[in-house]
Formats: C-alpha cells, structure tokens, sequence
C-alpha cells in the first residue's frame, strides 16, 4: 500500500467535477484518506510549488492554485503513485490520452484540474503540506 497526494484543483471544483473525479479515484481503487476543501492563499500556493519557483508560469500557477476552493486529498493503494498519474495523464491535456481527468476535464497545461505526487519523497511532503500530523483515517 502506498500513499500518494492528488488535489482537485479551482477549475475542476468550480465546474463542478468534483464528484466526477472522485468516481474515477473510487472507481480505481485509490482509496481516501483524508480530504480538506481548502483557498489556498497566494504564499500557501508558492510553498506548495516551491520546486517551480523562477519559472515563467511561477506567477500565473500560484495565482491559478490560489483564485477559489481546491480540494486535497490523501489517496492509498497499491502503487497509488505511479497509477494516479497515469489516471491524471499529460500535463497539458492535449497530449493526454484518452479516458484520462486531464482529457476529459482539463482546459490547459496550467488549468488542468488535478495535481498528483511524482515520487515517494515529494508525496510525503505533500501529505504533510495540507494534513500536517494528523492521524489517517
Ligand atoms: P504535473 O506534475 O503534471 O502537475 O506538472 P509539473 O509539476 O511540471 O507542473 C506543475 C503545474 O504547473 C502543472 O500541473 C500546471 O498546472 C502548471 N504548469 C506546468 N507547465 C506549465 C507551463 O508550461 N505553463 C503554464 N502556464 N503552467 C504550467
């Protein structure tokens, strides 16, 4: 069993797919175990992307991560990782494959309704980013 750290992020929540993706999580054994319906501040949205700081889209991601309500939420699993980013797909929706959250809910490479770990290290920062100490369900 594995741990992993997705978010819903603003576009998704504001139109309304939360239950969509969640179903697609359910739906593939990735199970939740902890979730929080957060507005992220601008600062928050810069901790929470510290690795991309001094990008171009620095700016433009954090104010996106911080315009409205995003739902984190702790996934466990076998191999939860690895499979939450193949259900995500490409970072840019339009070379996602189909059938993937990115595909069908995505509207662009920076508004691309979910966020997904890449590595076991980045996970476990992640997971204690938005649930610092708490006991999982
Ligand atoms: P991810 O792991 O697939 O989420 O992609 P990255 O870690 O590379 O980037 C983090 C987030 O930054 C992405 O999910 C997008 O929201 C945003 N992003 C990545 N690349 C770009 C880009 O070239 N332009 C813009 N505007 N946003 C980007």
């Amino acid at each position: 069993m594995e741990r992993t750290l997705t978010i819903i992020k603003p576009d998704a929540v504001a139109a309304g797919h939360i239950g969509d993706i969640i179903k697609i999580f359910e739906s593939n054994q990735l199970t939740i175990k902890a979730a929080r319906l957060v507005s992220l501040t601008k600062k928050e949205a810069e901790g929470f992307y510290a690795v991309h700081r001094g990008k171009g889209f620095f700016d433009s991601l954090t104010s996106f991560m911080s315009s409205g309500p995003a739902l984190p939420m702790v996934l466990e699993g076998d191999d939860a990782i690895a499979r939450l980013r193949k259900l995500m797909g490409a970072t840019n929706p339009a070379n996602a494959e189909e059938g993937t959250i990115r595909k069908l809910y995505a509207q662009d490479i920076e508004h691309n309704a979910v966020h997904g770990s890449d590595a076991t290290e980045t996970a476990a920062f992640e997971i204690a980013y938005f649930f610092p100490g708490i006991d999982l369900a």
